[in-house]
């Protein structure tokens, strides 16, 4: 469970360098917005084997002072309803602007941890020179250079260490469900259909942050959690921040769920957005319920469902063994049937092979295919088992793990996926040394 990190301040002051090297080669999802304003950028990363996300909360505007003082503020009112913790990045090199002031003000009021970085201190007289950023009002500041790294490890010592500990009581072990997708999927339709008129909500967890809450929920029978990131449903009439906040929403959800349910709008489809969240799930290893909502505005023939279907899977490729349910929240349609679905996912999650069952199906398919030699080199698996983790990992045992490449990997994960139901559920297979 990782908390999330927002770098504000004004541009070209070295946000996302930092945030290049913070991510490194790791993927990082951009929220590419159309002309207005600079990408936002999402990522990943560890620091001391603590897991955070990363948001580069960009917002470059193009135009006149005003339109982009009126950015900067949105988006440090972002960096403080959504985060755990913030850096402020200003720039040795610039001196204190005006605009540093402005950010710092809004930055004194809150109540959240914030790191003042002051970057591009290249050498000595620059760190000098630093001591001006003093008069910010924000106590002591980081000295840090982002195209070297220089100080950034003290920086991230600090950051690290202010985040909340994120330890969920598993009290009961339900199911804990997030239901995500762009705006107007139909999300907060299909948690009303859930909830019903008569409220099925039995009792409210606070999360140890403030605003993500569990719900509990009794509904066709099953049990579980429905994660939801309560509060901040900020009326905006600009597209963009919408499009944002629900990405933010998603960002926090997904971290906090086993799995997820993403409702997808049948009639616009599954374009990069989504695609976005989805492989945000994936990487977080969280398990995948498809829905596609508003089934009921498709014009179908007999084979739509099927034509549909595959087309999804084309763009989730190589990750195709997801469950894909097409539901109209509208009509009611199979609603029933995605939380099913979901459960069923949460179980393949938890399922949990015997080392002696899986050494008896594996060590003859790979007595059959074993790995192919690489520079005349054997690599002989000895044996297999399931590492005991919250989600499906396999560890394989051999000679020369660094040998064995990823086609093989793959082909392990496909005979995974045949012998045992893991429909939904991204697995990990490692090559360890014996
Ligand atoms: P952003 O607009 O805040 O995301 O800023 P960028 O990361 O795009 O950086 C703006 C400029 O500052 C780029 O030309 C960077 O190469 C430069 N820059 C970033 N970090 C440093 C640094 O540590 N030292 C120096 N000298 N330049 C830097
Ligand atoms: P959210 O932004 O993802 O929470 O989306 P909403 O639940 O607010 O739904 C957006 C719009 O889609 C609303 O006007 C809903 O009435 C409509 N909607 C939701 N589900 C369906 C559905 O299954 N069929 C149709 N036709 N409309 C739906």
């Amino acid at each position: 469970m990782s908390s999330i990190v927002a770098i504000v301040g004004r541009p070209n002051v070295g946000k996302s360098t930092f945030f290049n090297r913070l991510i490194q080669r790791r993927e990082a999802i951009v929220d590419a917005v159309s002309g207005v304003t600079r990408d936002r950028h999402y990522g990943k990363t560890d620091w001391n084997g603590r897991e955070f996300s990363v948001i580069d909360t960009g917002g470059y505007v193009l135009g006149s002072d005003d339109i982009f003082e009126a950015e900067i503020d949105k988006q440090v009112e972002l960096a403080i309803d959504e985060a755990d913790a913030i850096i402020f990045m200003v720039d040795v090199e610039a001196g204190v602007t005006g605009m540093d002031e402005d950010v710092a003000k809004l930055l004194r009021r809150v109540d959240k941890p914030v790191f003042l970085a002051v970057n591009k201190v290249d050498n000595g007289k620059r760190e000098e020179n630093a001591v001006e950023f003093y008069s910010l009002g924000l106590g002591d500041y980081f000295t840090i250079a982002s195209t070297s790294g220089s100080g950034t490890g003290d920086l991230l010592d600090a950051v690290v260490a202010a985040l909340p500990e994120k330890e969920y009581k598993e009290e009961a072990e339900l199911p804990r469900f997030a239901v995500v997708g762009r705006p107007n999927a139909g999300k907060s339709s299909f948690i009303n259909s859930l909830i019903g008129e008569d409220r099925y909500i039995v009792t409210d967890i606070a999360g140890t942050t403030r605003d993500s809450i569990d719900t509990k929920y009794n509904r066709f029978g099953f049990e579980f959690n429905l994660v939801d990131t309560a509060g901040i449903r900020r009326k905006t009439k600009v597209k963009e921040d919408l499009e944002f906040y629900s990405v933010m929403r998603s960002v926090r959800a997904i971290e906090h769920c086993d799995v997820c349910l993403l409702v997808v709008d049948a009639t616009r489809g599954f374009d990069g957005q989504v695609q976005n969240i989805f492989w945000l799930a994936e990487r977080n290893r969280k398990g995948i319920v498809v829905l596609i909502n508003k089934w009921d505005l498709v014009e179908k023939e007999n084979k739509t469902m099927k034509e549909y279907e595959k087309h999804i899977k084309e763009q989730l490729a190589p990750f195709t063994d997801v469950p894909i349910v097409f539901i109209s929240v509208l009509t009611k349609q199979r609603v029933f049937k995605a939380i099913e679905t979901a459960v069923q996912v949460y179980e393949n999650r938890s399922r949990r092979v015997k080392t002696s069952e899986l050494n008896d199906l594996f060590l003859p398919i790979i007595q059959n295919y074993p790995p192919p030699a690489y520079k005349g080199k054997y690599v002989k698996i000895k044996y297999c088992m399931q590492l005991p983790t919250p989600h499906p990992q396999f560890a394989f045992f051999c000679n020369l793990p660094q040998y064995v490449k990823d086609p093989y990997k793959r082909f392990l994960e496909n005979k995974l996926r045949e012998e045992f139901d893991f429909k939904g559920v991204p697995i990990s297979v490692y090559f360890r040394k014996k």
